[in-house]
């Protein structure tokens, strides 16, 4: 690694949501890294007390689903113990995600994503991967189907405490809105503008520059070369149909996003035989994360085309991915004050560095 990356320090403006810059700056943490180290991981595949434990079932909320229907569930769907929205209840001015409030009603529900305890992401199998993904998209599918009311199905999974986890037995949850999360919004609003400008998808765009984009950026006075940007820089894994990329303005030093190869903007039109691949992508994306920031916290969230009158004609310019945000460090003060994210690890560094994780 050269001398040139340790020393970036610029501000980059997210191509999708341009209010959401990042200043990159490796040369001193502006931003305090995470002191502790982190947190032990339950790392048990079955805990006798635990209510998300098999022979626990009846210990839960009342079950929505399970997958399969026959013999051992390997995942199930609870009603959430603690939700923040509940059927028809009026909850004014509660803030969810980035700002939204909400007052009305909403479903928010539990998935058990395995039934072993403290299991990762990257220790389950693809196939039981690929099995989540069709679990999450058929509970989607149920609830736009029960409520036409509901604008955005938000599928997220929060894994450690840091990142929001109150129960260490791995899970996700849905949180099911009349209102779509500001950040959806945005990248869903501002990719339809810069659809009507250019006529692609902006998505799409950046994926093709993650594969082919190449230059070098000379400094005006010395005519040393300051970067070098190469084929597929920022390409983290590769399947048939999904691809891994480091965003080029990530917000988080190891974020990573996954979207698919080939355009797609909802991801309930997502065929069955994909997730197989996609399944195989994620646990090769997480187990990269875990080689190199070993037991990191993290969030990800999926990112898919609303429902409702206001995002009619975005099929074409949308295209749904998932965000992986592992929390390796604080919120500086700065960052809370004046809204601008700062990323301590260039993107350029960080994808090399999980590139470079044998598997
Ligand atoms: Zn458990
Ligand atoms: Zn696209
Ligand atoms: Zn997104």
């Amino acid at each position: 690694m050269d001398e040139q990356i340790h020393a970036t320090r610029e501000i980059r403006i997210n191509p999708i949501v341009p209010s959401e810059s990042v200043l990159v700056a490796t040369a001193r943490s502006m931003r305090p890294q995470k002191e502790e180290a982190p947190a032990p991981r339950d790392t048990r595949r079955h805990v006798e007390t635990c209510p998300f434990c098999r022979g626990n079932e009846d210990k839960t909320p009342p079950e929505i689903d399970r997958f399969p229907q026959q013999g051992d569930w390997d995942i199930r769907i609870v009603e959430n113990l603690y939700p923040v929205l509940g059927d028809d209840r009026q909850i004014p001015g509660l803030v969810f995600g980035l700002q939204q409030a909400i007052d009305g009603y909403g479903r928010h529900e539990v998935i058990i994503d395995n039934a072993g305890h403290g299991i990762a992401v990257h220790e389950m199998s693809s196939p039981h991967l690929a099995n989540l993904f069709r679990v999450y998209q058929r509970r989607m599918q149920q609830l736009y189907a029960m409520d036409d009311r509901l604008k955005y199905v938000l599928v997220f999974k929060n894994f450690g405490p840091a990142a929001g986890a109150s129960m260490s037995h791995t899970h996700s949850q849905i949180i099911a809105t009349p209102v779509v999360p500001q950040n959806v919004h945005d990248e869903v609003i501002n990719s339809r503008n810069y659809f009507k400008k250019h006529h692609h998808c902006i998505f799409c765009a950046m994926i093709d520059e993650a594969l082919t984009f190449e230059t070098t950026i000379y400094d005006r006075h010395s005519g040393r070369i300051v970067r070098q940007i190469s084929v597929g820089q920022y390409v983290v894994e590769k399947g048939e149909h999904f691809i891994a990329i480091k965003p080029f303005a990530s917000r988080y030093e190891w974020e990573v996003h996954i979207l698919p190869l080939e355009h797609n903007s909802n991801f309930m039109l997502s065929k069955d035989d994909e997730f197989a691949d996609l399944a195989n992508v994620l646990q090769r994306t997480m187990a990269r994360l875990d080689a190199v920031i070993g037991g990191a916290q993290y969030n990800y969230f999926l990112h898919t085309e609303p429902h409702g009158e206001d995002y009619v004609g975005t099929d074409a310019s949308y295209h749904w991915h998932l965000e992986i945000c592992p929390r390796t460090s604080i919120p500086s003060g700065f960052e809370l004050g004046s809204g601008l994210f700062v990323n301590t690890v260039s993107p350029e560094t960080a994808a090399e560095q999980l590139r470079a994780v044998k598997l």
